[in-house]
């Protein structure tokens, strides 16, 4: 065990930029390494990816690993776990945090196989136990109504999905020094099954909720799919963005990549409006670090009333015509 040391963080690299979870996984990362007095290093994948590495050092790491090569242009995720397990076995890290993102969550799970070790997935918080050195980490359970802590005793590195938006982003202090530490990649041994033939962008790409400081959600309480026309209306006037909670997209009256909640997307607005949101448990996951929450439900006692900053009791096919009203006053 004692081979195995510092925490390393998967610095994501989508259309040529950096994702933003790479700076929230610097935080997370950075808490841990002090915690155990090693290094936090980032680890970059990919085809013209090493210009980057001096942007994670300005953000915190230490040290940068990068393994930048054409086979790595597309995301296939055999080759990619198992250039990852080739670093993992060459440099033996102690932790190792990925984004549950759509490809962190993929990667994490075949790159854990690979390496024979144990991953928690989609946690919210981490920590080190300061008697044992072991990680901590923490993800909610049981549909929300729990949270579980999970460690991996006997394997390392002890690897965690951390959910984008559970940490802040790291500061910017440009011209730091760090070692980048280059990983050639091997042809013969990186292979695939599968072969990348073409990236389709899905419709409307370019929605990022987690970048938006206004959201108007709405849920089962709109009662059908045009009700959302007037959450359109409010977001637009607002300049913000439309989301939602589960029922209307278990309904089909929106496309799933607005789900906010548990088994959708964590945000972190400045204004959150849920508009016929009843405030279960599984939705708040979702939106309660938003700086304020504003209800508009016509039941008084629905749990979110008693959540929201702000609670209006009202029809909201009342409320929200006389909300843009006074706006346009
Ligand atoms: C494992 C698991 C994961 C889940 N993940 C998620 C998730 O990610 N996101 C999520 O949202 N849910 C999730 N759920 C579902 C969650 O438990 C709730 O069922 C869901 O959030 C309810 O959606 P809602 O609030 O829109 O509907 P409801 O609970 O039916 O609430 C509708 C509300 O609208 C109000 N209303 C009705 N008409 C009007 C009107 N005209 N004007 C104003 N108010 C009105 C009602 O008073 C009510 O409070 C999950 C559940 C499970 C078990």
């Amino acid at each position: 065990m004692k081979e195995w040391k510092n925490v390393w963080i998967l610095a994501e690299v989508a259309q040529d930029k950096i994702s933003p979870t790479a700076y929230e996984l610097l935080t997370a990362g950075r808490s841990l390494a002090d915690a155990l007095g090693e290094k936090l290093c980032a680890v970059l994948l990919g085809h013209d990816v090493k210009k980057f590495a001096q942007d994670l050092l300005d953000h915190g790491a230490d040290a940068v690993y990068v393994c930048d090569d054409v086979s790595l242009q597309h995301y296939v995720d055999d080759v990619y776990a198992k250039t990852l397990n080739g670093m993992i076995q060459a440099y033996k890290p102690n932790k190792f945090l990925l984004p549950a993102t759509n490809l962190g969550r993929s990667l994490s799970a075949k790159t854990a196989i690979f390496a024979g070790t144990g991953l928690t997935a989609d946690a919210t918080e981490v920590m080190i136990n300061p008697s044992d050195g072991q990680m901590h980490a923490t993800r909610p359970t049981f549909g929300g109504n729990l949270m579980a802590t999970i460690t991996c005793a006997r394997t390392r590195p002890e690897m965690c999905s951390l959910r984008p938006m559970s940490y802040p982003k790291a500061a910017c202090v440009p011209g730091k020094k760090g070692e980048v530490i280059e990983f050639a990649f091997d042809a013969e041994k990186y292979t695939s099954l599968a072969k990348f033939l073409q990236f389709i962008k899905s419709e409307g790409e370019g929605l990022d909720l987690s970048e938006t400081d206004v959201i108007v959600a709405g849920g089962r309480g709109l009662g059908k799919a045009e009700g959302f026309d007037l959450l359109y209306k409010l977001a637009e006037r607002l300049g913000g963005a439309v989301a939602a909670s589960r029922a209307p997209v278990d309904n089909g009256w929106i496309e799933y990549r607005r789900q906010i909640g548990l088994t959708g997307r964590t945000i972190k607005p400045k204004l959150y409006i849920a508009c016929g949101i009843s405030g279960q448990i599984q939705h708040m996951a979702g939106c309660s670090g938003a700086d304020v929450i504003v209800a508009i439900n016509k039941d008084p006692n629905a749990p979110i009333m008693k959540m929201a900053h702000y609670a209006v009791e009202g029809d909201l096919y009342e409320v929200i015509p006389a909300i843009l009203e006074t706006l346009e006053k």
